[in-house]
């Protein structure tokens, strides 16, 4: 059996000792994509900055390629391959494109893992020189995107990829993201408040609600059952009437 990417068990995680979310359990294998979803505040971030090693949990089991990972030191989970892309995307605005790819690379990958995030994001060639700040909001996401996978990235953590995008900009990232996931074999688990784009992208999702899993699903079912998803959103699920 291959082994997850990213391992979450019965993990309760929050805030000043103040659960935001309890007995959570998801699992990222190498080339998937998990989606994360759910209502404003139903623990989806808190999910992401546990699983990055920035929130230490209360209780349960964090592991990041077969290791655990130590709350309060994301520099660790970060250094063995994990890169968490903020809905803020973290760009240096005032430097060009290519300076921002630049600062992700080690000497022994610069040129190969550039490529690839230009082979993924082709629009990006010609703007390598302009500066961050004078790009498009979905130029910015590639980049934020490409960049991530430029420091060889094996689990990318995407927080609200389609933030602040139009819907037809935030749908073309989904076809380089998933060549990336299949082609390289890196695991991505997406938070994303757009569901139909995170279940067009997305292998499976897990619908959080009141930081607790509401349903965890394959996206091809929960495409057909969309009466399934509502019901999560508002509470009336039952996570045992649907298998994965
Ligand atoms: P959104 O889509 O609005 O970002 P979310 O699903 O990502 O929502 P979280 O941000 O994880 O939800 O929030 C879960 C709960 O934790 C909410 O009740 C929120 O108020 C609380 N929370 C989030 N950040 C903090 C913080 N820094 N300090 C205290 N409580 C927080």
């Amino acid at each position: 059996m291959t082994a997850p990417v990213l391992r979450m068990a019965d993990v309760t995680s929050g805030y000043r000792g103040i659960p935001a979310i309890r007995g959570v359990g998801l699992e990222v294998l190498p080339g998937e994509i998990v989606a994360i979803l759910g209502a404003n505040g139903a623990g989806k971030s808190t999910t992401l900055l546990t699983l990055a090693g920035v929130l230490t949990p209360l209780s349960g089991v964090v592991e990041a390629l077969g290791q655990p990972v130590v709350g309060g030191r994301p520099h660790l989970v970060a250094r063995r391959g994990l890169c968490l892309v903020p809905d803020s995307r973290a760009l240096l605005h005032g430097l060009t494109l290519r300076e921002n790819l630049a600062v992700a690379l080690s000497r022994s990958t610069a040129r190969s893992t550039t490529e690839l995030a230009l082979d993924l994001f082709p629009a990006l060639r010609p703007k390598l020189e302009v500066r961050v700040g004078l790009l498009s909001g979905g130029e910015q996401q590639m980049l934020a995107i490409g960049r991530a996978l430029s420091r060889e990235a094996k689990v990318l953590l995407i927080d609200e990829m389609s933030m602040g995008l139009a819907p037809a900009v935030a749908r073309s990232l989904a076809p380089p993201v998933r060549r990336a996931a299949t082609e390289t074999g890196v695991g991505v688990l997406l938070v994303e408040q757009h569901t139909d784009l995170a279940l067009d992208i997305a292998d499976r999702a897990v619908v959080l609600g009141h930081g607790e899993i509401r349903l965890a699903a394959p996206s091809a079912t929960l495409r057909e059952r969309r009466d399934l998803l509502q019901a999560s959103y508002l509470g009336e699920a039952d996570p045992a009437a649907i298998g994965e």
